[in-house]
């Protein structure tokens, strides 16, 4: 754990240069706007340690797969995200010198991520090895409204001389991905054009065949004015670039402007898309740093209006609660349905692919809440639109036509994984797509949604569900051997009983979905069986079967659900028996220990508790929460908010509170030091859901005859004054406020909304807001 980044309510931020750490700064440093981003990366040239990232969203390369021993089913490739080219770049040489943080002094060193306004700043007084100071202060952002435009304000002053300084604003498309799996470029050179302050270079994936063009536009002022320079155009080979040099007085100020655009041919005609991004450099440079600011300014406090949550009396989780929002909001705006939420976004590498039962099960709840519908229904629809390669995944594996097997991580709807425990075995995460589709209709009550797209995929996976199990003799019941549950650190088990949960949980949600579908528009609904050549009656059957004879391992003795068949036979310890400095385990371990051993990755029985709360009591959830959390490292970044919720929930505020703050600063203090590798941008969802979901209790409720409703069980943790959150549900948007004695309810909705608090009914009218005691502990 590091402890480095300073705490402020609105601001990531670095004080003194932290050479050792600097891919970490990087990482939470990051930039995006759902559309494409950046690590913080300095624009100067820099030698130490650093791991360059800048990715355009959707364009992925396909890596040849690497794997020592094949197994028939692999995919052929990995789609990885892509490192693009390097806009950001300013080389600076004061004569013979070059400027770069490695080889010289640094003084006064601050870098700051405001996530208020949605820019990154830095500050410095470089010493080179001649004596010369040079001040330098940089803002740059990915504009949120000019959404393929990224601009950089790069300041220079010399404090102790006077000399010729030469400006480098580049483009660098020889670039690698750190993660190539053969250390091949992805990216080939289409053309490249350079003119006075402005060069173009359009690049084109190998393979996938994706263009990108990217263009960057370059102005100057001296003393506040704007300088004529003489600017030298330079092309080498995938990289392009002005020189200019000028005399800078000591004191004096040089700014340099930097405008940069990537367009990709996701959106463009790859023969138009060398015109388009000249014409979008020209619109943005027209428009000027400063007027894209304040726009961005304005934008991000848009955003914040409905999506901040605000703690008053802990700085510590203020900060982690909005880095995790503002990353979220970054990565994925929603308004591309080809588009998804990677684990690490715009932030790194690792983890190729883009797309992880994460989304369904994290993510989804926290757009749901906090953006138009349209956001949520698109992440649906991208699945939708999968569907045909999900079957094809599961005939590919040996399942019958119209099963669909979901990938484990994908881009395109194929598969991208390639570890057979996982890839075959981890088939939970169907369930979790399913259950997204039963989340989205709970929250916005459009079952139409059912009858448009819903409805086909649920029939889908439920096909697979029901050739996935067998009927065993000796039990007389229908089990599912050979699987990985969420718990990773277990993998070719028999009856893991969140994965057999979520199977036949599937299987009755499709058979209500059905009857909803048909009362909605019976012809649709009958096109949708003659395509799908579903055979309602033998299919219902089948699937009333396995339902009513699933098995479903359990202790009666200790009253809890078995992680697997023989759990019990394990060496059962809790995490606290773990020898010093052997955590995180999967650093220390080998892989065989770990699995025998009975410490648990992430949330398994504890997920499918959390899922599907309401089909369980408290105490059932208590014993298994006993049981089984002692027994968890936490060691995936999805882990510790589920716990969160549930120690919420059964009123365990410590346990609830520790987990809080290992999820939303997981990132910022490097918890499972790999932060370098890029943010845990996932599980960032579920840090908002252990604040809404455990401190703020939230839950959709179907009230008997009427509307579904928002219930509420808020606390305040016990050092915190307040805290407050917005919720966006059916039209309405809300603010709950707790303080530990009172909950106020604003509703900033024109009609009045009903909402349960603690228990009691309570309407709030439109444009007012009502508090209630907390009498209920
Ligand atoms: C977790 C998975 C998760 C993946 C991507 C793994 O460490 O065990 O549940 O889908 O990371 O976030």
């Amino acid at each position: 754990m590091k402890n480095y980044i300073s705490q402020d309510p609105w601001c990531i931020v670095e004080d003194g240069f932290h050479r050792d750490y600097n891919e970490i700064s990087e990482s939470v440093m990051s930039l995006g706007n759902g559309r494409l981003g950046q690590r913080g990366n300095f624009e100067e040239k820099f030698t130490g340690k650093t791991l360059q990232g800048n990715y355009v969203a959707g364009v992925y390369y396909p890596d040849k797969t690497r794997v020592g021993w094949w197994k028939n089913g692999y995919p052929d490739y990995f789609a990885k995200v892509l490192n693009a080219a390097n806009w950001i770049g300013i080389d600076i040489d004061i004569e013979y010198e070059t400027l770069d943080l490695n080889l010289c002094d640094v003084r006064d060193f601050r870098r700051v991520l405001n996530m208020q306004e949605g820019y990154l700043e830095r500050s410095f007084v470089a010493i080179l090895k001649s004596g010369k100071e040079l001040q330098v202060n940089s803002k740059r952002f990915c504009s949120i409204v000019d959404d393929e435009a990224g601009v950089i304000r790069y300041a220079i002053k010399p404090l102790n001389f006077d000399a010729k300084i030469t400006i480098t604003p580049y483009i660098d498309g020889a670039i690698r991905n750190r993660d190539a799996n053969y250390d091949e470029t992805f990216w080939d050179e289409v053309r490249k054009e350079t003119g006075y302050g402005e060069a173009f270079i359009e690049l084109r994936t190998r393979k996938t065949g994706f263009h990108v063009a990217t263009g960057m536009g370059v102005e100057i002022e001296q003393d506040g004015i704007k300088v004529d320079y003489q600017s030298q155009p330079i092309k080498y080979e995938k990289y392009v670039a002005n020189r200019m040099t000028l005399d800078c007085r000591q004191g004096q100020e040089t700014v340099i402007y930097k405008y940069a655009v990537n367009l990709s041919s996701l959106n463009y005609d790859p023969d138009m898309i060398m015109k388009e991004a000249r014409q979008s450099l020209q619109r943005i440079t027209r428009k000027g740093f400063d007027k894209m600011l304040f726009e961005q300014m304005q934008a991000w406090a848009d955003k914040w209006k409905t999506n901040d949550i605000v703690i008053d009396g802990d700085v510590a989780a203020q900060q982690g609660i909005r880095f995790n929002i503002f990353q979220l909001n970054q990565t994925y705006t929603g308004e591309d349905e080809r588009l998804n939420i990677g684990p690490k976004g715009f932030t790194g590498e690792k983890y190729g692919g883009s797309t992880y039962w994460d989304t369904e099960a994290y993510c989804l709840p926290f757009y749901l809440s906090t953006a138009d519908q349209k956001v949520a229904k698109n992440l649906l629809v991208y699945r939708y639109k999968q569907l045909g390669k999900a079957i094809e995944n599961a005939q590919k594996l040996g399942f019958r036509a119209g099963a669909a097997l979901y990938p484990m991580v994908t881009m395109n709807g194929e598969e991208c994984h390639n570890e057979w425990e996982i890839t075959f075995e981890e088939i939970h995460r169907n369930g979790a797509i399913a259950y997204a589709i039963y989340d989205y209709v709970r929250h916005t009550g459009d079952e139409q949604y059912l009858v448009e797209y819903g409805l086909e995929v649920l029939i889908a996976i439920s096909r697979f569900w029901s050739q996935r199990v067998n009927w065993s003799k000796a039990k007389q019941q229908y089990v599912m051997l050979g699987v990985t549950g969420p718990n990773e650190y277990e993998n070719n088990v028999n009856n893991n009983w969140y994965t057999n949960y979520i199977a036949a949980w599937t299987l009755r949600y499709t058979i209500e979905a059905i009857e909803k579908a048909k009362a909605l528009d019976a012809e649709k609904y009958a096109e949708l069986i003659d395509r799908i050549h579903f055979r309602e009656e033998k299919e219902m059957a089948t699937a009333r079967q396995i339902i009513e004879k699933i098995y479903l391992p359990k202790d009666d003795e200790r009253g809890i659900f078995l992680q697997q068949e023989g759990f019990l036979d394990k060496d059962l310890m809790p995490v606290s028996d773990i020898a010093k400095g052997q955590r995180p385990i999967n650093q220390h371990w080998s892989w065989d220990r770990i699995l025998r051993s009975c410490f648990i990755k992430q949330a398994d029985v504890l997920q499918g508790l959390y899922f599907f709360e309401d089909e369980f009591d408290t105490e059932t959830l208590r014993r298994n929460f006993d049981f089984y959390e002692p027994m968890t490292v936490h060691e995936s970044s999805l882990s510790p908010c589920v716990h969160s919720i549930q120690a919420s929930k059964l009123g365990m505020r410590e346990k609830a509170y520790e987990m809080y703050l290992r999820t939303a600063r997981l990132d910022l203090d490097d918890y499972n030091n790999d932060t370098e590798d890029g943010c845990h941008i996932t599980s960032m969802a579920g840090t908002w859901l252990a604040v809404v979901k455990g401190f703020g209790g939230m839950r959709v409720e179907k009230a008997e005859g009427a509307d579904a409703q928002l219930l509420f069980n808020p606390y305040c943790p016990n050092h915190w004054q307040s805290l407050a959150f917005k919720i966006r549900f059916r039209g309405a948007l809300l603010q709950i406020t707790t303080t530990q004695s009172d909950v106020t309810v604003t509703n900033f909705s024109t009609k009045p909304v009903t909402v349960i608090i603690h228990g009691k009914a309570i309407t709030v009218d439109g444009n007012a807001a009502q508090t209630v005691k907390i009498t209920v502990e």
